[in-house]
């Protein structure tokens, strides 16, 4: 829920924005932070306060005071109208699709989604008779010409899931608004400190606050902002379902909060340095990082965003699939596996062509993402010093 506190302290720097955000200790005793409230059941005290809903928490299922101060947080941080919590990233791309859809529907999703993203169209809306039609990520203001009088919503992700084109997406919502298309962004990678996503245009921005909200890999979390014109709609979809995030997860993801901005800023600075150092050595074809002067996407990227994460890939030179495995195999210090964002660097081979559909992924050799975390810089560089020693004998 949007507050008028909340717009006067939008004004500050997003590193001050996200220590007081959501906060308001004098509610709880003057305790700095929310206390962690379990509870299905909230009573009242006569059959008038009951008939009238006339408390600010009525049920379990619709908030308690934790899970508010999260919701007003991100509100604020987003420059949002509303927000809304659910059990995970995935949970939170659903529920902004089930709200922007409805059977007979067309949706634009770009091809460089976060693959489960397809599953659930292709899986499951396909069944409630909603058609998604795959688009180039880098169509820009061309995909005007791909909207039906039957389009209901456009999904888009910047920089795309492994892949990391950069999306024209203030073009892509000013095409959408002129047909009253919902444009949905999934903003995971950037978050809302490095993209203001409704200031850009989009009407429901998803975040998975298991990656950088949380930082510590211990936590699920998915959040669904809207602007003005979707609030409404995104909280009935979302009462609808009851499927809202758990107290303890909300304390949990509050704690990450204040901490966030810190650490986005020392991941930036990490992953940089590393992709540039990686781009000089001669076993590398290509580094996809937008905050590079090299990447196809860079100019988008300088104009809408105001930083970069931890996340970008590499594309090796051609090399025998063995090789990459002792590559990575042997690394010391990057965990192989799912998830990023965490404060532990971790590295996963991937291959985005069974997936395209609207665009042909064929790079010169294999690909391997990288989530740079919070370790000194010059033993991630020393750890992949011996990598490359591996690759090559
Ligand atoms: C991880 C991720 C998700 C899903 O988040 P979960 O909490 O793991 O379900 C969605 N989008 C992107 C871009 C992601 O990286």
């Amino acid at each position: 829920m949007k507050s008028d506190k909340g717009e006067k302290r939008r004004k500050n720097r997003m590193a001050t924005v996200v220590t007081q955000a959501g906060r308001e200790p004098f509610e709880h005793f003057g305790f700095v932070n929310p206390p962690i409230y379990r509870g299905s059941t909230v009573l009242f005290p006569t059959v008038a306060d009951l008939e009238g809903l006339r408390q600010p928490y009525t049920y379990g299922t619709k908030g308690t005071p934790t899970t508010r101060a999260l919701e007003t947080a991100w509100t604020e941080i987003a420059g949002a109208e509303d927000t809304v919590l659910v059990p995970s990233g995935l949970a939170a791309i659903a529920i902004a699709l089930l709200t922007a859809t409805k059977a007979g529907a067309h949706l634009l999703v770009t091809d460089s989604a976060y693959a489960p993203t397809r599953f659930f169209c292709d899986g499951f809306l396909a069944r409630f008779g909603v058609t998604t039609e795959y688009y180039d990520p880098e169509i820009g203001a061309g995909v005007s010409a791909l909207i039906r009088p039957e389009t209901t919503a456009i999904l888009t992700e910047s920089p795309g899931s492994q892949s990391m084109e950069i999306q024209d997406i203030p073009a892509i919502a000013a095409a959408a608004r002129e047909k009253g298309v919902c444009v949905i962004v999934d903003n995971t990678w950037a978050t809302p400190l490095f993209f203001p996503p409704h200031e850009r245009g989009c009407d429901l921005a998803v975040d998975a606050g298991t990656k950088y909200l949380s930082g510590h890999s211990d936590l699920l979390m998915g959040l669904v902002s809207a602007n003005a014109k979707w609030a409404k709609r995104l909280r009935h979809t979302f009462n609808l379902f009851a499927i809202g995030s758990g107290p303890d997860d909300a304390s949990l993801a509050l704690r990450g909060l204040r901490t966030m901005a810190l650490r986005l800023r020392e991941q930036e600075r990490a992953a940089l340095e590393i992709a540039t150092w990686l781009e000089a050595r001669p076993e590398i074809a290509r580094v996809l990082h937008p905050a590079l002067p090299g990447h196809p996407g860079h100019d988008l990227w300088k104009r809408d965003f105001s930083g970069s994460s931890g996340v970008f890939s590499i594309i090796l030179k051609p090399v025998a699939k063995a090789a990459v495995e002792s590559f990575v195999d042997g690394l010391a210090l990057f965990g192989i596996g799912f998830s990023w964002g965490g404060y532990e660097s971790l590295v996963l081979p991937f291959d985005c062509a069974p997936f395209r559909t609207a665009t042909r992924w064929a790079p010169e050799g294999p690909a391997l993402r990288f989530s740079i975390g919070l370790e000194d810089v010059a033993d991630l560089k020393d750890d992949l010093e011996a990598a490359f020693a591996r690759l090559g004998g």
